[in-house]
């Protein structure tokens, strides 16, 4: 399938999208729309991998989210195995989640389980899947984990996903070379628009972050990675260029961090 979008990252290894795999697929060919699934911990790592190997416009990362890594302890060589696969492009999602108090404890335990990622995107030269949440009014996070990738700027690449970083964050972002990606709240909250407007376009990426946080108009339904489209949309209107030049610039940024041969 030739497609005309690219969700960076979303969840078909998540309920309810897991249940309805066929129908959310169909919609996805409809749109031309592909996806790379994260993996949030080893099984759904795994599932992400079984649903690249089913169909040839998903792809697959593989990794421990911030919040997960309290139950699962990060195996660092089960981890590679699944993520040496062909079809993996990236590692995590992976970071740090400081949102939901956090001890200083637990905040050490997530930096571990972060450079373990770290390592293992450099051994398999693969970029990294970043989540960053920071605690509130605060970019607590975001300076946390440019502060551990940064001695690792020329040898890594890394895209933050959900980006809600004021611009000082995404200045600091661009200026180690990596990337950001929008999801749905850009179609209904006004806080991004600053940031859009300011990155080149060269360095953003479009996600639905599916099952979560639906883009307008189809706010209050399960997210679809094919409503990527409508964040597409949304980025031109902000940025005031043309629809068709955004359009094909993210396909293009998403199919570079991914080391995919863009498709006519
Ligand atoms: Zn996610």
């Amino acid at each position: 399938m030739d497609f005309k979008y690219f969700d960076i990252h979303s969840h078909l290894n998540l309920q309810p999208l897991r249940n309805d795999e066929e129908a959310v697929v169909f919609r996805m060919r409809a749109h031309e729309t592909a996806t790379i699934t994260v993996g949030v911990d080893a099984q759904t790592s795994r599932d992400a991998v079984l649903l690249a190997e089913k169909y040839p416009f998903f792809w697959a990362t593989v990794g421990l989210h911030p919040t997960d890594n309290t139950s699962e302890a990060f195996d660092f060589e089960e981890y590679k195995k699944i993520a040496a696969h062909p079809r993996v492009v990236a590692i995590g999602e992976c970071g740090l989640d400081y949102f939901r108090n956090q001890t200083e404890e637990t905040k050490n335990r997530q930096k571990e389980v972060f450079k373990q990622h770290i390592m293992l995107a450099l051994e398999l030269n693969k970029p990294l899947m970043i989540h960053a949440r920071p605690s509130k009014g605060s970019m607590d996070a975001y300076s946390d984990v440019l502060a551990m990738l940064e001695p690792y700027q020329k040898t890594i690449r890394a895209n933050f996903h959900f980006f809600i970083g004021n611009k000082e964050i995404a200045m600091q972002v661009l200026a180690l070379g990596f990337t950001i990606s929008f999801d749905g709240p850009i179609t209904f909250a006004r806080d991004y628009d600053e940031v859009i407007q300011m990155v080149p376009l060269e360095s953003l990426m479009a996600e639905t972050d599916a099952p979560f946080a639906a883009p307008v108009p189809y706010r209050g339904k399960t997210c679809e990675p094919w409503m990527v489209e409508e964040v597409v949309k949304k980025i031109a209107e902000i940025r005031n260029e043309d629809f068709e030049k955004v359009r094909a610039q993210l396909l293009l940024n998403a199919m570079r961090f991914t080391g995919l041969t863009p498709l006519n």
